[in-house]
């Protein structure tokens, strides 16, 4: 729809209907996409033999005049919301295949379901009518109480007797797709421009390469194009239909197996031909490289409070591993008390793994890693090699200093009721070097920046062995030799001073923090 705004009415021609077949399980999908392909009234040329390239087009005499169908040759709605996940739409309608004698079963509503999610228009197919026992009249019945009512009952779904088996029924079934497609469907394109679509289905051929089934969506695909489908790339090689007939162009609805490309690519992926060959190469490229930086990500990002409740809102939550480490053992056994107390959902499990005293480690990261648990510090912060590793393998690791802020974070986080939160956001870190005792400012640290920026206005804290041993304290003075400055950067040495804080030691670390509100992935 999108693509016919930015097209000129006039240079719009009609394309035929691209149709997919849903339906229960035995009900006869495959049988009838086998029965639709023998009523072709253009047989494939002489010496073609009938290939399965995932879709194939059927002309069909309506109102005097031959006309194209295209219908995608895997049966069932589950290839269709795999590419429908890709962003992609396939089909223009759907026919509901329902057994006459079985009449609606679970899949039936899950494919009509999927299909209506989707606001793709749907014929009924009743088939089997041949059987004893068949009941169509029950299947329209069934139906009604899904938002299918039959014209008969004066509803505005067409129903169509079939039988697969003895090819009953088809022309019929052929006629209602071509109504349904003229009732409101614009289906338009514009042949003549650089072709655009799909790819619906592809492998590697040993002999031939890689082969990709594309349908046309607009334009028209010609042997000897440049194109790009998702990060595959490379020059149309040899175009051929499902006769296994080799096609030189391919205007819109049209399928067809394309050789050519560097690598093949999945259902669902859109392809476009370029005017060069190198900018289908750097489109390929582009897009790879952006893929793998989402895989690194995902591979990289363990669960998360967000993901979790992400997955708690979508229905499919395991359990919430945590690893609390705090500064006192009392303050880990109250966190972890209070924490187990939190009411949630039967489906959730609160589970810790580790609990412990002391700054967080780098074997609570490995136990993180493989567990994939969130880890917790309860004043007490990760040691070098710990914050490195746990940047690097992409785990939660937060930090609190009051009991109630680390319950209601995770709280909210379970319940999905996701304020704007706040982080603390470590801004520098220096290390004392040197200790100055001085009358007027109590004691001065002489440290030098490690990392960051130390801020004068930011609140600091001091950390020894890992563990915080002052908190929310105001830096009172920050000096360079005898000048007051407003920042110090990372190498740089500077006299810091705590104010009434005095308990420091040579090797103790002051890390300046920040309050920022928290982006979300
Ligand atoms: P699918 O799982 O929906 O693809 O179903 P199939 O096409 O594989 O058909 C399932 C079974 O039903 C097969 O044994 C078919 O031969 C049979 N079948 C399909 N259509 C008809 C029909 O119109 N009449 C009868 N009697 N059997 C049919």
């Amino acid at each position: 729809e999108q693509e016919l705004e930015d097209e000129d009415e006039s240079d719009l021609e009609i394309r035929p209907p691209v149709v997919t077949v849903v339906g229960h399980v035995d009900h006869g999908k495959t049988k009838l996409l086998d029965a639709i392909r023998q009523t072709n009234v253009v047989a494939g040329e002489a010496g073609g033999i009938t290939q399965h390239i995932g879709a194939y087009q059927v002309w069909t005499e309506h109102d005097g005049i031959e006309r194209a169908i295209t219908f995608i040759d895997t049966p069932g709605h589950e290839a269709f919301t795999a590419m429908r996940a890709r962003g992609a739409q396939v089909s223009d309608i759907a026919i509901l295949v329902v057994a006459a004698d079985d009449g609606i079963m679970p899949q039936t509503v899950e494919a009509l379901n999927h299909m209506q999610a989707a606001n793709v228009p749907i014929v009924v197919a009743v088939n089997k009518v041949d059987k004893e026992g068949a009941n169509p009249a029950r299947v329209r019945q069934q139906l009604t109480e899904f938002g299918l009512v039959a014209e008969e009952f004066g509803g505005d779904t067409m129903f169509v007797d079939v039988s697969a088996l003895q090819g009953k029924g088809i022309p019929e079934l052929l006629d209602a797709v071509l109504l349904t497609a003229d009732a409101g469907l614009d289906l338009r394109a514009n042949p003549n421009k650089d072709a655009r679509g799909i790819a619906i289905e592809a492998k590697l051929d040993r002999g031939r390469g890689a082969v990709a089934t594309v349908l046309i969506q607009s334009g028209t695909l010609h042997v000897g194009d440049a194109i790009v489908a998702g990060t595959a790339y490379g020059r149309v090689r040899a175009m051929h239909d499902e006769n296994g007939d080799a096609v030189e162009e391919a205007q819109p609805s049209r399928p067809v197996q394309v050789q050519g490309l560097s690598t093949v690519p999945r259902a669902g992926d859109t392809f476009l031909v370029t005017e060069e060959d190198r900018t289908a190469r750097q489109i390929a490229e582009k897009r790879e490289a952006v893929e793998r930086n989402a895989q690194l990500a995902k591979a990289r990002k363990r669960i998360s409070l967000e993901d979790f409740t992400r997955a708690l809102e979508e229905g499919k939550v395991e359990s919430l591993n945590l690893i609390i480490k705090g500064d006192v053992s009392g303050a880990v056994e109250a966190l972890e008390e209070a924490l187990l107390k939190i009411e949630i959902d039967d489906s959730v499990q609160l589970r810790i793994l580790h609990r412990g005293v002391g700054a967080v480690t780098e074997s609570d990261i490995d136990l993180a890693t493989i567990d994939n648990a969130i880890v917790i510090g309860f004043n007490v912060r990760p040691d070098v090699k710990a914050r490195e590793r746990a940047q690097r393998e992409g785990i939660d690791v937060r930090f609190y200093s009051v009991i109630y802020a680390a319950l209601e974070d995770i709280e909210s986080s379970l319940k999905g009721m996701l304020k704007p939160e706040f982080e603390e956001v470590q801004s520098g870190v220096a290390e004392i070097r040197e200790i100055f005792r001085s009358s007027k400012f109590g004691n001065i640290a002489g440290v030098i920046v490690r990392s960051g920026t130390i801020t004068r206005n930011a609140k600091a804290r001091v950390i020894r062995d890992g563990v915080v041993v002052g908190d929310n304290l105001a830096i009172e003075s920050l000096r360079r030799f005898k000048d007051d400055v407003t920042e110090v950067r990372t190498d740089f040495e500077a006299g810091i001073g705590l104010g009434k804080f005095n308990d420091i030691q040579i090797g103790d670390e002051i890390e300046t923090i920040e309050m920022r509100e928290k982006v979300r992935a």
